[in-house]
């Protein structure tokens, strides 16, 4: 796997060893010379506590998710009166557009198994998961022979990097659905049930798998761990830009698509251009995947970061960044994404399977020319609807796209509405500058 080549100063959190694997990154030979599991045994000597405080001062949180901090996490499951304790490692890469997963995992695997294996001594976990996509049956089989091989050399098992201390890592591979991004689905799919959310709390690190307490991660929270507890907190957060800790890997989509380290925090302004593109010259930046928000170009200083992305109606979510031309129609590029997600969504809350239907519904309709009377407010109403109301975050961010469009792109989404046209001439039938008067 090749990562997108970034700026010289840019740390390399999570890709920084990859090159150094040769073209077996599961040798584990290359991996131990390269650094593999001294994170684990400085762990192991530095004791569970003290490993947990690093953590916590390095500001890791989860990368893709609500960015909980994981020290808070690690505590509650090891401050459990539970014995029996899980810890998961969420490889699966629910969101097909975005690969930044499966990469990881092959140009590094020992990054995240190294990074479970701390995570699960440091919790007092007695088993740890790996879970992949089920559907690629080489990804499985490899990573399987790099846990056999790190048990074979004492570096996991038994008495792992002679800590005295028993860790097992066991690779599952599922086959499921978008939800298997979201930590109680995930853990349902591991208990062989159907892949819905459950209501929380109680939280996973309650009450997870098996009802046991449960610490689930996705594998690159995971894999920054052992460089965290190498190179030390400090270095971590000074890993990040605009006061944002660490780095994360990045979906790109643009003329040069790809994926690439980042630092946290980093514009989306130098993002666009490590895409490819120019900035003064897109129209938006789609970000957050299929379940993403439009950040129009003239806010493209935005960070790169969880609370600055929301409040300019995007997300994080997968992390993926796409760059959206002047050619392109938002009406037809959110019309498309709700799809998806009403696709996606489990059916487990009324609001989120029948509320992002009738969505996608409006979008069609509008696209299409035929919008009716009373859709823009019926468009408002049911987003605020539906995303007042899940189960899980799906919902919410299942409306990004089209409240992002409508706050973003109004003139845009007037036109297709108010006069049944459409600006970039995409949306077919209505032709451009020809659209007939709307019925509204
Ligand atoms: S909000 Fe949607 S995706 Fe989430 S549990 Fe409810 S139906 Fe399923």
């Amino acid at each position: 796997m090749t990562f997108l080549t970034t700026p010289a100063g840019w740390a390399k959190v999570l890709t920084g060893r990859a090159g150094a694997l040769g073209a077996d990154p599961a040798d584990l030979d290359a991996a131990v010379k390269a650094g593999a599991f001294e994170g684990l045994k400085k762990a192991v000597r530095d004791g569970a506590t003290l490993t947990t405080a690093t953590v916590g001062e390095a500001n890791l949180g989860g990368r893709t998710g609500a960015g909980h901090s994981a020290a808070d996490k690690w505590r509650a499951v090891a401050n459990s009166p539970v014995s029996q304790r899980y810890v998961i490692a969420n490889g699966y890469g629910a969101d097909p557009s975005v690969h930044t997963d499966a990469a990881l995992l092959a140009a590094d695997p020992y990054a995240v198994i190294e990074g479970l294996a701390i995570a699960a001594f440091a919790t007092g976990a007695t088993d740890a998961i790996l879970v992949v996509r089920g559907e690629d049956a080489a990804a499985v089989s490899r990573l399987e022979g790099a846990v056999g091989a790190a048990e074979e050399a004492g570096l996991l098992g038994d008495d792992a990097c002679g800590s005295g201390y028993r860790i097992t890592v066991t690779v599952r591979g599922l086959q499921g659905s978008y939800m298997l991004g979201e930590q109680t689905s995930l853990i349902r799919a591991l208990e062989g049930k159907r892949a819905q959310p459950d209501q929380v709390p109680p939280y996973p690190t309650e009450r997870g798998l098996f009802d046991k307490p449960t610490l689930v991660h996705g594998v690159q929270t995971l894999a920054a761990v052992p460089w965290i507890v190498r190179e030390g907190a400090d270095a971590y957060r000074k890993a990040g830009a605009n006061g944002a800790a660490g780095t994360m890997l990045v979906q790109l989509r643009g003329p040069q698509g790809g994926v690439a380290e980042v630092p946290m925090g980093t514009p989306l302004r130098e993002l666009v251009t490590l895409a490819g593109g120019k900035p003064d010259a897109v129209k938006a930046v789609l970000v957050g995947g299929s379940t993403g928000g439009f950040v129009p170009a003239s806010a493209l200083d935005t960070p790169f970061e969880a609370g600055a992305l929301k409040a300019a109606g995007a997300t994080i979510g997968s992390g993926s960044v796409t760059l959206v031309d002047q050619r392109a129609c938002v009406v037809d590029l959110a019309r498309l994404l709700t799809r998806f997600a009403a696709d996606s969504a489990c059916g487990k809350s009324i609001p989120c399977r029948i509320g992002l239907r009738r969505l996608s519904e409006i979008g069609d309709r509008i696209a299409a020319g035929n919008p009716r009377a009373g859709d823009a407010n019926l468009m408002t109403d049911l987003a605020h609807d539906i995303a007042a109301s899940g189960l899980c975050d799906h919902e919410r961010l299942a409306t990004l796209a089209f409240t992002s469009a409508m706050t973003h792109f109004r003139d845009e989404v007037d036109a297709h509405l108010l006069r049944s046209q459409c600006p970039a001439g995409v949306c077919m039938p209505i032709a451009m500058g020809a659209g007939s008067q709307g019925s509204r």
